[in-house]
């Protein structure tokens, strides 16, 4: 029997692909299934940013790029970031990473070892309790309550520091329950921080341009007094509906760049090249389609809430960012893995049980509303059927 590191017998896995693909498979063995599952954007990528890859690998960009990712994209990077929250971030702090969560793993892996505490939103992407596990430090969820509109509370999470705490981990506008934080809370957070400069934040602000209902972005690089301990997670994935181009950016304190750099040129030596100049066209190019996309996944999410409020014993609060509704199924009289797996295999809808983004996931299921308003309308007219007569 071979004997691997620990690390493997606690790493975790993200549901939503294993659904993604009990769909697929139930779709090519005939079954009329509508994937409200997965967490992708359902538009193409725009026809500019492909025509950029396309071009990139026309002009001869084939080889290795930088490990940080090619300066022009990491300038485009920093430029973006100045328009849209006014903060000064230095290309050389910017490292452009196969994917958002290849900056969580790297984050937690850097900071994550047995004695160490982590605080990570629950419910939350599941990756993140994954790969603390991994590391061997201990998971310290942070309740994410229905009852404060899924933003996390400062002050809880704040009551869970322990001596032992190194990293927090921050996602707003969040995934799976499509909570964002208010400023207010962000303050009192970083203010409750100050006595404690030893513990990083890792900021997973990957939805940062899905907001609805006139909300603004709080990113947590706009506080100067942290600024040498905040890791910025982003990426092209949601925004610009490039999840399977595997593109993502992070923001480094300088203390911590080299070592995520090291880190780079030890697992993936750069990012794919024809990529990373489609992610520069993406944040240089026209930005019509990410509006027009915006307004569409808000039409979407009205129609998902309202639909959802009209089944028997569900309930859902109105998420104020993401493309996700994360309704309360509790009077349903369903455990919440139950209702999505009789959902999927019933009816046919595609949609994952909340347990799996932590354990006060139970309760709730989540919805992805990255899909049509024609399939919405049918899913959720099927679930409906489905939950009214059972
Ligand atoms: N962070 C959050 C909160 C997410 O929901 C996701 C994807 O679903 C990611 C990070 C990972 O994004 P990527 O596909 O770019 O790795």
């Amino acid at each position: 029997m071979l004997k691997t590191v620990d690390g493997f017998d606690r790493i975790g896995e993200e549901n939503a692909f294993a659904v993604l693909a009990r769909a697929g498979a139930l779709a090519a063995s005939g079954k009329d299934v509508i994937n409200l599952g997965i967490g992708q954007p359902d538009f193409p990528t725009p026809p500019n940013i492909v025509d950029a890859a396309i071009k990139a690998l026309r002009d001869g960009h084939h080889g290795y790029t930088d490990a940080t990712g090619i300066l022009p994209l990491r300038e485009a990077v920093a430029a973006d970031l100045h328009r849209r929250f006014s903060v000064d971030v230095n290309p050389g702090n910017i490292l452009i990473v196969p994917g958002g969560k290849v900056t969580m793993f790297s984050a937690i892996l850097m900071f994550g070892e047995p004695g160490v505490d982590i605080l990570y939103p629950d419910p939350g992407f599941p990756i993140y309790r994954s790969m603390i596990e991994f590391t061997g430090a201990r998971p310290i969820p942070v309740p994410i309550r229905e009852e404060n509109g899924f933003a996390f509370s400062a002050e809880e999470t704040l009551s869970l520091i322990t001596p032992q705490t190194r990293l927090i981990v921050l996602n707003s506008p969040a995934n799976p329950c499509g909570g964002v934080t208010p400023k207010a809370e962000v303050d009192n957070l970083v203010a409750g921080l100050m006595d404690r400069p030893d513990i990083a934040i890792l900021s997973d602000e990957i939805y940062d341009q899905m907001l609805y209902d006139g909300e603004e972005h709080v990113t947590l690089l706009s506080y100067p007094e942290i600024r040498d301990r905040v890791i910025l997670l982003n990426g092209w994935s949601k925004t610009y509906a490039m999840t399977g181009w595997r593109l993502g950016y992070s923001v480094w304190p300088d203390e911590l760049y080299q070592k995520a750099r090291k880190l780079a040129v030890n697992a993936w030596s750069c990012v794919n090249t024809p990529a990373q100049f489609a992610a520069l066209e993406a944040l240089t190019g026209p930005q019509d389609a990410v509006g027009e996309m915006l307004s569409e996944f808000n039409a979407r999410r009205k129609l998902v809430v309202r639909l959802l409020n009209d089944i028997p014993g569900v309930s859902c609060i109105t998420p104020k960012g993401a493309f996700y509704a994360f309704p309360n199924i509790s009077s349903t009289g369903f455990k919440a893995k139950e209702l999505a797996s009789a959902l999927l295999e019933g009816p046919g809808v595609a949609t994952i049980g909340g347990p799996d983004f932590g354990i006060l996931g139970e309760g709730y299921i989540r919805l992805s509303y990255a899909n049509s308003q024609e399939n919405i309308r049918e899913a959720l007219n099927r679930m409906k059927t489905f939950i009214s007569s059972a």
